[in-house]
């Protein structure tokens, strides 16, 4: 009896970073760097090519466009993101039962 392949152990693993450091990176406001998926109260604004911003940075008179494609939130103001929202509540939620997973 062999024990079953450790590959695609491995594998999975790899792509759980993956998603793990992706889902970090986007989580992560661009204005103020702060995760959002940490945030107390969970609120997540887009512009409309979806670039996520934290809600208090999105509400803050001196942030008037998005901080990567520049689009002008005076004209066009980003909008609540809901399903990010939720992506970020169980991001926090399973790193949270996961223990801290670390984020290279
Ligand atoms: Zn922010
Ligand atoms: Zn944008």
């Amino acid at each position: 009896m062999r024990p079953p392949a450790k590959e695609a152990e491995a594998t999975s693993t790899e792509e759980d970073l993956t998603l793990v450091s992706t889902l970090a990176d986007l989580l992560e406001c661009p204005v103020c760097m702060e995760d959002m998926s940490r945030l107390r109260r969970i609120k997540i604004l887009a512009c409309s090519n979806d670039h996520w911003i934290c809600a208090g940075c999105a509400e803050h008179s001196q942030v008037s466009t998005c901080p990567i494609c520049r689009e002008d939130f005076r004209q066009n103001p980003p909008r609540r993101c809901l399903n990010t929202e939720k992506i970020a509540r169980s991001f926090a939620k399973a790193r949270a039962e996961q223990g801290q997973i670390s984020v290279v």
